[in-house]
């Protein structure tokens, strides 16, 4: 089976978020399988460190994609990273669209991701080999499906799978710019196709939408999620497209690469530590935390430690990360925030927030995307502090357990089905392995952590072993990946009309 993934990010050579590990997570598990063939496309930015991919070359020197009139020259680099088999498309365009230094953020992202969309399927056509599955994630590629099945005809793919990871961001645009690449944009304003369905924007498509639409399944990453897109709240006025396609979508759980996020192994560590004791799990733990202290001069001497790993975006419960600091400070831990820088809209609170705590004992706040500093941090913390108001599947939470720190979450999405609280008695023992709250509320937030860290200091007996537990847990991509398998082939035996699967051996 040829299975071609079509993302904006890979891990580690292109990462903002939690999509990048998930479609390295997913590749090189797929990858794991002598009868799977996986191709991975992303762009080629101008930060990608070319040093991290064995064997590069460049695969294609020329071809070409239509654009506003101008056939735009590009060329297709492939090699090996973490395993996979990574394709990266570089746009010769003259407005350089992968030379900002950063994956998203600018003012043109839509023509970007429109134009490398296109250009994903030129490089599938001058390759042409037949393509069982072509997965695709998110809005900035959603467009391939109506590229392959309206423009791109001749291609033999046979079935298209799209990925939702996050519901909020859609990709809108207008006619003109599906005109620019060469489609007939007014047509996709018709009722089935896709106008986007949020009020005050008629005239206007939705490519995620478009995705939905066209591709034969689509796939979310928590199962409670997948419920959760039928409504309003999550939906973000996707929810009566969902619900009209309800048949086609399934939720499948992230995993964590198990291989990069090991505290045995992780050479960004200080120390390293399993989960054979408690005892060597608290002194990995210390020496992480002294780590932590000799690098960022900061005092932190009071436990427990609670942490924040994210982006700065409303998505992420930016108040309830304010008052998480404030009460862990009045209930005497160390808290550490390690920001992406915030968005626009958040800014001001969180400068004023990092100039309130700036020396302080207790608050440690950065506003950087820092990976290596991201692995000491969950080694050294006590709790991680996932406040969401929306969380598609959460990735903080899994590794945060694998790395022996007990999330704190709010109950929604992902992290409903990955985080059972510890003092629930209706939960089975085995699983209980957080604390969870309802309401995003700062009266709710108070409630617990006040009961976390009551529990963290008078109940050792069953905090120590929880952690244990938790590290021994399976989160690997194992099965999901198993999952996606069955929905690829659930995708082509639904296929009957295409052509036989390549011959193994063709490549
Ligand atoms: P999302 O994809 O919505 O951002 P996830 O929880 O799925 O959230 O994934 C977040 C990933 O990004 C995790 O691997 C987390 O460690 C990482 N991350 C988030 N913010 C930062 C940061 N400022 N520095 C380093 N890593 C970060």
């Amino acid at each position: 089976m040829r299975i071609v993934q079509v993302a904006a990010e890979f891990a580690p050579l292109a990462k903002a978020g939690g999509l990048g590990e998930v479609i390295l997570g997913l590749s090189r598990e797929l990858t794991q399988s002598p009868e799977l063939e996986v191709d991975v496309i992303i762009p080629k930015y101008d930060f990608i460190d070319l040093k991290k991919i064995r064997n590069i070359n460049m695969e294609v020197p020329d071809f070409k994609c239509f654009e506003k009139g101008v056939n735009q020259a590009n060329a297709m680099w492939s090699g090996l990273s973490e395993d996979c088999r990574v394709h990266l498309l570089e746009a010769r365009h003259p407005a350089g669209y992968f030379h900002r230094g950063k994956i998203y953020g600018e003012e043109d992202d839509i023509s970007r991701f429109i134009y490398f969309s296109r250009a994903v399927l030129e490089y599938l056509r001058a390759q042409n080999r037949p393509i069982d599955i072509l997965h695709l994630h998110d809005w900035h590629v959603s467009l391939c499906a109506p590229l392959a099945r309206d423009l791109f005809t001749d291609l033999k793919i046979k079935a298209i799978i799209l990925t939702v990871h996050n519901s909020e961001y859609q990709g809108r645009c207008t006619p003109a710019d599906l005109d620019h690449i060469g489609l007939k944009g007014e047509e996709y304003l018709q009722k089935d196709k896709f106008p986007d369905n949020a009020p005050g924007f008629s005239k206007t498509l939705n490519l995620l939408k478009g995705g939905i639409v066209y591709a034969d399944a689509v796939t979310t990453v928590s199962p409670n999620f997948a419920k959760e897109l039928l409504t309003p709240e999550m939906g973000f006025h996707l929810e009566s497209t969902f619900r009209k396609y309800k048949s086609k979508l399934t939720g499948i759980l992230n995993g964590i690469d198990q291989t990069i996020w090991n505290p045995a192994t992780d050479p960004l560590l200080a120390a390293h530590y399993d989960a054979s004791s408690s005892i060597s799990i608290q002194k990995g733990k210390e020496a992480n935390r002294e780590a932590f202290r000799s690098r960022t001069r900061f005092i932190g001497t009071r436990r427990p430690w609670v942490g924040t790993i994210s982006r700065i975006t409303f998505q992420k419960g930016p108040d309830l990360i304010e008052e998480g600091i404030k009460k862990t400070v009045e209930l005497g831990g160390t808290f550490i925030l390690l920001g992406s820088p915030p968005e626009a809209k958040l800014k001001a609170q969180f400068d004023n927030l990092k100039q309130q705590f700036a020396d302080h004992p207790q608050v440690f706040i950065q506003y950087t995307y820092d990976e290596s500093l991201a692995h000491l941090i969950y080694a050294a913390l006590d709790f991680v502090l996932v406040p969401s108001i929306f969380e598609p599947c959460g990735l903080t939470q899994l590794i945060a357990m694998r790395y022996g720190s007990v999330p704190i979450v709010r109950s929604t999405g992902g992290l409903k089905d990955t985080v059972f609280d510890c003092e629930n008695s209706l939960n089975p023992i085995q699983v209980r392995n957080g604390f969870v709250f309802s309401q995003p509320t700062r009266e709710a937030l108070d409630g617990v952590l006040k009961r976390a860290f009551d529990h963290f200091k008078q109940e050792p007996h069953t905090f120590l072993p929880m952690v244990q537990r938790s590290m021994k847990q399976d989160y690997s991509w194992k099965n999901p990946t198993l999952s996606y398998l069955k929905l690829y082939r659930k995708a082509l035996s639904e296929k009957p009309s295409f052509l036989p699967i390549a011959a193994a051996g063709e490549r």
